[in-house]
C-alpha cells in the first residue's frame, strides 16, 4: 500500500518546482509561480481520476471526514452513523464537530452491515459514514437504499480503498461525499494530506472556504476576500501537494503492483479449506490494498498472528488485538477521557458505548487478519511470503 516506497524522480522534480520558485502555499503569491499551482493540479488531477465535478486537498484524512461532514452542515448533537471497525480518526472527525458517533456492527465485508445501520436510525441521525475498510467496500447499493430511504447523508472514508471501484464508479465518487487520507502509510502519498471528493458544488464551495478560514477565495487579494461563514485552518501546503501530484499520475501503476501481489497470496491461501475471504460486494473491485482473510476461531487467529511475527512475515494485523482499529480497544473514547470539557450531547450520546457489545462485529473482527499488500516486494519476496504463511496459518488452525 504505501506510495512511498516508490518515491522517485517524479515526486523529486515536483517538489523541486516548489522549492525553486519558494511558494509554499497554496492561495495567492501569483505572481512568484512561475505557473507552479501544485495543489490546484493535484484537485485537477484527482477529479479526473475519479470521474467527480470537484475535490478540495486539506492537511489529513481525518481534517477530510471533518470537513465533508461540516461542509454537508452535521454538526452539534448531530448523530453520525460508524462502523465498530475503522481508525480512531473517524470518531475524532465526529465528535470534533460536537456530533455523536453512533457505532455499530460490521458485516463480513469488513464494514456497516446495512440492517443495523437501519437500526441504528433515530431523529437525531444525519449521516450514515461507511468507511471502505483495507481495500474493499461496503454493500453501497443497500447502504444508499437506507440514506435514500430515512434521507440521510452518505460519506464515504475511501482512505483505505483508493483505486477501487463498485459497479464501474470510484470509492469515494458513489456517497454525498468522499474522503481521501494522503498520510505516509496510504497507496498515494503527500506525506500528510487528504481531500474530500463531491459532485455537489454548494458542499465543494463550503469546504473549499471552510478549510481555509472560511476565504471565499474571489479575487486575487486574500486580504480583501470575504468570511462568509466561519471555518478553520486545515490546508495543505504546496509541497505536500506536489508529491502527490507525482503520486496520483502513478496510482494505476501502484494499483496493478498491489493485485499482482495480492492475487499470489491470495491463490496460494486459497488452498486451505480452513481460510475463507472477506465479501467484496456484487459489482465491486478492490484497490488490492489489503489481503482480507478469516480463520476459523479466535485462537487460530491469534495463534497464526503470533506465527507471522516469529517467522518474519510482517504487516499482517490481527485487529481484534489492535488498540486503533476496533472499538474492543477505543477505552478513551468509551470513557471519554478528553482534555477539555465535552459537550453534554457527547457524553449522553457515548454512555451507551461503555457496555455495549458487538458480538456480530467481534465474530469477523476476532477471526480476521488484514495483510497489507507492499509496492516494493519482488516476485521472489512475495512467494517465499505466501509459503511461510501457508505454513504458518497450518500450524495454526
Ligand atoms: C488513515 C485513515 C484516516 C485518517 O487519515 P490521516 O491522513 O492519517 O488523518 C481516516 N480513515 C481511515 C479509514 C484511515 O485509514
Amino acid at each position: 500500500m504505501p506510495g512511498f516506497e516508490r518515491f522517485g524522480d517524479q515526486e523529486r522534480q515536483e517538489v523541486q518546482d516548489v522549492l525553486d520558485n519558494g511558494v509554499l502555499m497554496r492561495y495567492g503569491f501569483d505572481g512568484m509561480r512561475n505557473g507552479h499551482w501544485k495543489a490546484k493540479s493535484l484537485e485537477e488531477a484527482l477529479q479526473q481520476t475519479f470521474n467527480v465535478k470537484h475535490a478540495q486537498l486539506v492537511s489529513s484524512g481525518t481534517a477530510a471526514v471533518s470537513v465533508a461532514l461540516a461542509a454537508a452542515g452535521v454538526g452539534a448533537g448531530d448523530e453520525v452513523i460508524m462502523p465498530t471497525f475503522t481508525f480512531v480518526a473517524s470518531f475524532e472527525a465526529i465528535t470534533m464537530l460536537g456530533a455523536i458517533p453512533v457505532l455499530v456492527d460490521i458485516d463480513d465485508t469488513l464494514t456497516l452491515d446495512p440492517k443495523a445501520v437501519e437500526a441504528a436510525i433515530t431523529p437525531k441521525t444525519k449521516a450514515v459514514m461507511v468507511v471502505q475498510m483495507c481495500g474493499s467496500m461496503g454493500d453501497m447499493n443497500a447502504l444508499k437504499t437506507v440514506c435514500d430511504k430515512h434521507n440521510l447523508l452518505l460519506v464515504e472514508d475511501a482512505c483505505q480503498a483508493i483505486g477501487g471501484t463498485y459497479n464501474g464508479k470510484a470509492l469515494g465518487s458513489i456517497g454525498d461525499l468522499g474522503c481521501f487520507s494522503f498520510d505516509f502509510v496510504k497507496t498515494v502519498t503527500c506525506g500528510e494530506g487528504g481531500a474530500v471528493i463531491t459532485n455537489t458544488t454548494e458542499y465543494y464551495t463550503h469546504a473549499d472556504h471552510y478549510s481555509d478560514h472560511g476565504h471565499d477565495h474571489v479575487g486575487n487579494d486574500r486580504g480583501a476576500e470575504t468570511h462568509p461563514f466561519l471555518g478553520y485552518n486545515f490546508r495543505i501546503s504546496e509541497l505536500h501537494a506536489a508529491v502527490g501530484l507525482a503520486q496520483i499520475k502513478r496510482l494505476s501503476e501502484f494499483l496493478a503492483v498491489q493485485k499482482k501481489n495480492y492475487t499470489t497470496l491470495r491463490t496460494a491461501l486459497a488452498d486451505i479449506p480452513e481460510v475463507t475471504f472477506r465479501t467484496v460486494p456484487e459489482g465491486g473491485e478492490e484497490s488490492y490494498a489489503f489481503l482480507n482473510f478469516f480463520l476459523p476461531d479466535l485462537e487460530s487467529a491469534r495463534k497464526a498472528s503470533k506465527g507471522f511475527k516469529e517467522a518474519g512475515v510482517d504487516v499482517c494485523f490481527h485487529y481484534y488485538d489492535n488498540n486503533w482499529h476496533y472499538v474492543r480497544k477505543w477505552d478513551h473514547l468509551k470513557d471519554v477521557k478528553s482534555l477539555y470539557p465535552v459537550s453534554p450531547a457527547i457524553k449522553e450520546g457515548l454512555k451507551t458505548l461503555s457496555n455495549k457489545t458487538f458480538t456480530q462485529s467481534d465474530h469477523y473482527i476476532a477471526r480476521n487478519i488484514s495483510a497489507l499488500i507492499k509496492l516494493s516486494w519482488t516476485e521472489e519476496e512475495v512467494a517465499a511470503r505466501a509459503a511461510k504463511m501457508v505454513e504458518v496459518i497450518k500450524a495454526s488452525i
